[in-house]
């Protein structure tokens, strides 16, 4: 284990920019099917099957100048300028989690310690 981030740390991280996820792209996949389909279309016409998308606040759509706030082994918390509180992937706290790891490890670990 990597002794510089105790798990019981509770972070507060300002993220500026938005924050970039890969989704899978529901459509790519009805759009390869045709173009499978339909020999007059060009392969190079396939979709990419995934795409990266910010995340935005369910309630107003901003998505960047996040609060997030959570432990090393919580689901991220985030907070929007407009100071909404969400849980991203409620469903799936596992990814909430990889998220906040990954804010905590980008953010510069000293500088956040509080
Ligand atoms: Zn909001």
């Amino acid at each position: 284990m990597n002794d510089s981030v105790p798990e019981g740390t509770f972070w507060t991280i300002t993220v500026v920019k938005p924050i970039l996820v890969h989704e899978p792209d529901p459509t790519a996949a009805a759009v390869n099917d045709a173009v499978m389909e339909d020999s007059t279309i060009p392969v190079s016409s396939y979709a990419p099957v995934r795409r990266a998308e910010p995340l935005r606040c369910p309630q107003c759509g901003a998505d960047r100048d996040w609060m997030a706030f959570g432990a090393w082994m919580d689901p991220v918390r985030l907070v929007c300028p407009a100071g909404h509180s969400w849980t991203p992937w409620e469903d799936d706290p596992a990814r909430g989690r990889s998220l906040m790891q990954e804010l905590i490890l980008a953010s510069g670990i000293e500088e956040s310690r509080g």
